[in-house]
């Protein structure tokens, strides 16, 4: 199993509480907006060679869970990172209100049909923890399921999670790593982004009255968010809690974080199986022909 990157935004493991205060805003001392781009760049550099090495080796694929409030900037972050990466050797998948065939199946059913092919990156925008936020904070959605619900709505979040545990250390011990992260928006940024939206007239499609209804259960969001990294932060799954006031900032951190992983998986260009004096064999038949 890999081992997680270590660094101030890794959700520490088996740890039953998680700070109320975690960063919403980058360190002091974090280079501006120029540094933070120029920082990106560097990393989304690398990242392609290395996914062009984990395509080609073909024996693992890496996951990278997206979960975050509303307009923190997941989408945003999303293509900025994964924009120089081969679109073949990378998927996407968005995760929205359950449709009808997905409502008839069990709840990890929908993501795992999407879950990313060996030699792949796979990305979740939104994921199964929604099964353990949204639905959390409006458990009537639970009715929709057509599940045994336990009298005691904490039962079934505990068994959400340690369901959602095994299959994470089912994946990771066939070989997808697995990374999650959890872009912190503060409830003011939040604020300042809708506003923002309103203002601008090409921004006008990306407000959402619902978003803004949504603001008002935020405190029972954030109790939800730190009951899931508290139960799901492991070291074959780990969460990172980044820092999503500043996006230039968020968008490196992340490309970084990602990078790393990858570096640590150190994928290798397959041998080619044929030996050096075929390969010569078959150079000298082409340049003849
Ligand atoms: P954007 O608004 O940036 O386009 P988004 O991810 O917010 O992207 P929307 O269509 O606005 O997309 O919202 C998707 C909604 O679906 C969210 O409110 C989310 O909480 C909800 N959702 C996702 N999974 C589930 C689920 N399993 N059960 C109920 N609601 C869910
Ligand atoms: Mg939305």
């Amino acid at each position: 199993m890999l081992t997680p990157i270590s660094g101030p935004y890794l959700v520490p493991f088996e740890s039953h509480h998680i700070s109320e205060d975690m960063a919403t805003a980058p360190p002091e001392d974090a280079p501006g907006k120029k540094g933070c781009k120029k920082g990106l760049a560097e990393e989304i550099d690398q990242l392609d060679d290395l996914q062009r090495r984990l395509y080609a080796e073909d024996r693992r694929a890496l996951l990278l869970v997206f979960q975050a409030m509303d307009a923190a900037g997941k989408d945003s972050t999303i293509r900025a990172v994964m924009t120089g990466v081969n679109p073949s050797g990378c998927q996407v998948y968005s995760f929205k209100q359950p449709s009808k065939e997905e409502l008839d199946h069990d709840f990890l059913w929908r993501t795992t049909r999407c879950l990313p092919e060996r030699g792949r990156i796979g990305v979740f925008n939104r994921s199964y923890y929604e099964e353990t936020l949204v639905v959390r904070v409006h458990p009537e959605y639970l009715q929709n399921q057509r599940i045994d619900i336990p009298d005691n709505l904490e039962d079934l979040w505990r068994q959400r999670f340690e369901a959602i545990r095994q299959q994470e250390k089912h994946l990771a011990a066939n070989g997808t790593v697995i990374v999650k992260f959890w872009l912190n928006v503060s409830r003011d940024e939040q604020r300042k982004r809708f506003l923002s939206r309103l203002e601008d007239p090409q921004k006008y499609w990306k407000f959402s009255a619902a978003d803004v209804a949504e603001r008002q259960h935020w405190d029972a969001y954030m109790h939800a968010y730190r009951e899931m990294l508290a139960a799901t932060s492991r070291p074959w799954a780990p969460w990172y809690a980044v820092p999503a006031d500043d996006k230039p900032f968020m968008r490196w951190q992340v490309a970084k974080l990602i990078r790393k992983t990858l570096e640590r998986m150190d994928p290798q260009y397959p041998d080619s199986p044929a030996s050096g004096e075929h390969l010569a064999q078959i150079r000298k038949r082409l340049k003849r022909e």
